[in-house]
């Protein structure tokens, strides 16, 4: 299998498990290392022959370090897309194109709503920053058509990956071990998640699925989301009450703009009912279906 972005957080968790199934994996990254092939090297030689193809890359949404401003929103754009249009065009001039090429992406291509649930045959138009940038993304994605046939395309659609080692877990430890811990906005938003281990489960589960020549062409969506549906306040109370601190310290979504950019709060202080149908009757079994097993087990409690 060749991973690009293998070695962040989600592609850490997909190595390991992909290894552990007895799967050789290439990570694609932009250092040199072992185990690795950089960008360049796809671009001079090619894709090495391999069974499954994953794009695990993008500039961190949630870097601290960086002001939301023209050139962070332009990384976030180049460093998905043309590392995905990189891959797809690897993948279609292979003289032995993989079985199957996996693009994970995100749920912010679904407008945020209190009420309404989206599936994975949910309809969806671009409405904001982040979804524009969802739709060229998995746009980049497709293979042409004479690839496609035999080569399964699929997209994940993840929420907030929860994981201890990465993501917003590795950011929210520390405030709500101060006891700083408290809702987002109103807190009745929905929070779609998913547990680092399930996310790279569900990836291993496409890439292993057997090749249906009935769904060839057009990419397979599976929401990457727990099938619990929780709110940013029962997330909250449920990582407060597990850890044993308070969290009576709301942060108001003006706040939230004023700190990171109104573009991107809206992950935080808005959100959408996910539900991961297809991933379900696909027969994907998840480890951390609710919230309490999920956060004990990043908890080690
Ligand atoms: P990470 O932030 O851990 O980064 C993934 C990898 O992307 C890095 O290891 C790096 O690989 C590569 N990368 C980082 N910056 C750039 C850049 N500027 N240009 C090119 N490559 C870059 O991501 P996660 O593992 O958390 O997420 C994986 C994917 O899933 C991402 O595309 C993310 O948007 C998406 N996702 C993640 C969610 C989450 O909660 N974590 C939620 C929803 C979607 P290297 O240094 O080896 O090149």
């Amino acid at each position: 299998m060749r991973i690009r972005g293998g070695s962040g957080f989600v592609g850490r968790e997909l190595t390991h498990l992909l290894r552990s199934k007895g799967h050789e994996v290439t990570v694609i990254s932009r250092q040199p290392g072992p185990g690795k092939i950089t960008w360049s090297d796809l671009k001079s030689k090619g894709l090495p022959p391999c069974e499954g193809a994953v794009n695990l890359s993008g500039e961190n949404l949630m870097n601290p370090l960086r002001w939301w401003n023209e050139s962070y929103k332009k990384d976030l754009f180049s460093s998905r897309i043309d590392t995905t249009k990189a891959l797809s065009e690897a993948i279609a001039a292979a003289a032995c194109p993989p079985h199957c090429w996996v693009l994970v992406s995100g749920v912010a291509c679904y407008k945020p709503s209190l009420t309404a649930e989206y599936t994975e045959d949910s309809e969806w138009t671009p409405f904001d920053f982040l979804s524009k940038l969802v739709k060229e993304w998995e746009a980049a994605a497709l293979l042409p058509q004479s690839v496609a046939k035999t080569t399964r395309q699929v997209i994940v659609r993840p929420g907030a990956v929860l994981g201890r080692d990465g993501g917003a877990m590795k950011q929210m430890l520390l405030p709500f071990w101060l006891g700083l811990g408290g809702t987002l906005g109103s807190g009745r938003q929905p929070f779609p998640w998913i547990h680092v281990s399930d996310l790279a489960g569900i990836i291993a589960h496409a890439l292993e699925a057997p090749v249906d020549s009935a769904a060839l062409p057009p990419p397979q969506v599976y929401n990457g989301v727990a099938p619990a549906l929780n709110t940013n306040y029962e997330f909250t109370k449920e990582l407060g009450r597990l850890m044993r601190r308070p969290t009576i310290f709301p942060v108001p979504a003006f706040a939230m703009n004023a700190l990171i950019g109104s573009e991107r709060a809206v992950i935080l202080t808005e959100g959408q009912r996910v539900v991961p149908q297809r991933t379900l009757e696909s027969g994907f079994q998840y480890q951390y279906p609710d919230l309490t097993s999920a956060l004990k087990q990043i908890l080690g409690s």
